[in-house]
């Protein structure tokens, strides 16, 4: 592995000005320890910016039949109270609960089962139905931050749980139908193995490195060196479109001291995160004038009480359109065998997102 790993990289610095980037160019993932094959000449035809039509319309600020709503009704029965920032809730639908059934068949040898015990909750981000992330103002959006903290500290304490997960799923084709701004909690037995991998391969890097910095600021480092790739830097935090981008618009927003869980970050560092949110959200808007969709984890290390020092703390944008209605299908490569296969170049695609605003929401100037 390390022998073409070295190939790649000498041939990638040889061939970084030429014409074919991009073509059957394969990218090292340092935070999975997995190849992303870049294949950039697939794609018909580059996109010429022209946007969605459909739906202009925009969504109401309340809607009575809204779960999410403030002074509404849930399917629990349970009513909102009418709530005037963020408000978090136990999900109705939980998947992993203090309530978790502890009597499970035993399967036969070699499966194994236990009890999902945890937690799963609901953060609405404003009690405003019609918003997303990038129309909330700077200081709303610190709030969303500030709960995130409270509550991966709070549910981190709680013994039977070894990671704290936040993330939004945004859109209809991530299953999301509700426009209400929100995300979501999953307080967890077990470590996400995307966590585990990003763990391993941050102590690994440490080891082997023998540097100071840790994975993720070594990647902030070669960002900044690049540059073309950076959406938005200010003194504490920094977003970018990363060199080995899985996804054509995937983005990383993340505060540059290397902190293994959010809730470590002072109030200028909450204040700069909440910045590089807005601008990236505002250009993803931006893009095509749509609310773009995504999935939007969290990543933080497990909340067992182990010492996590390698592991830095990020948010990861995961948007799952490649063009405006032509989604990133995961087929042979990627579910098949689990290594992806990007039809676009990850410069180009920063290019694109750093040409819209990241100050003007496309709405206040049709307003
Ligand atoms: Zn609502």
């Amino acid at each position: 592995m390390s022998n073409s790993m070295t190939e790649t990289e000498t041939a990638h610095q040889a061939g970084n000005t030429a014409s074919k980037a991009g073509m059957w160019e394969e990218r090292w993932h340092p935070l999975r320890e997995e190849w992303v094959i870049i294949a950039a000449h697939r794609q018909s035809r580059p996109w010429i910016g022209q946007t969605v039509s459909g739906k202009t319309t925009p969504p109401p600020t309340y809607v009575d039949d809204c779960y999410l709503c403030p002074g509404n009704q849930r399917i629990s029965g349970q009513r909102n109270p009418a709530y005037t920032g963020v408000y978090v809730f136990d999900n109705d639908h939980p998947c992993a609960g203090p309530d978790a059934p502890t009597e499970l068949e035993t399967p036969p040898f070699p499966y194994r089962n236990r009890p999902a015990t945890g937690m799963a909750r609901v953060v609405c981000y404003s009690p405003r139905h019609d918003l997303t992330m990038a129309q909330m103002g700077l200081n709303d959006i610190e709030k969303v931050i500030e709960t995130w903290q409270t509550q991966t500290f709070d549910l981190g304490n709680r013994p039977e749980v070894r990671q704290v997960l936040c993330f939004e799923n945004k859109g209809e084709v991530v299953g999301v139908s509700n426009p209400h701004p929100h995300g979501q909690i999953y307080a967890t037995n077990f470590v996400f193995k995307t966590f585990e991998i990003e763990l391993e391969a941050a102590r690994r890097f440490r080891q082997e490195s023998g540097q100071k910095d840790t994975l993720f600021g070594a990647i902030i480092k070669a960002e900044q060196t690049d540059g073309r790739r950076v959406l938005y830097e200010d003194e504490h935090a920094i977003a970018f479109l990363p060199y080995f981008a899985r996804y054509a618009y995937e983005v990383y927003v993340a505060p540059k001291r290397s902190v293994p869980h959010i809730y470590a970050l002072t109030a200028p560092e909450v204040e700069s995160l909440a910045k590089a949110l807005k601008s990236v959200t505002v250009r993803y808007d931006n893009l095509w004038q749509i609310p773009f969709p995504y999935v939007m984890p969290i990543h933080q290390a497990p909340s067992d009480g182990g010492d996590y020092s390698d592991f830095h703390f990020f948010i990861g944008f995961l948007p799952p359109l490649r063009q405006p209605n032509l989604l990133k299908y995961l087929a042979g490569p990627e579910i098949g065998a689990g290594n992806f296969l990007s039809d676009t170049l990850p410069e180009a695609k920063a290019a694109e997102l750093l040409a819209v605003s990241d100050e003007t929401h496309y709405s206040q100037k049709q307003a």
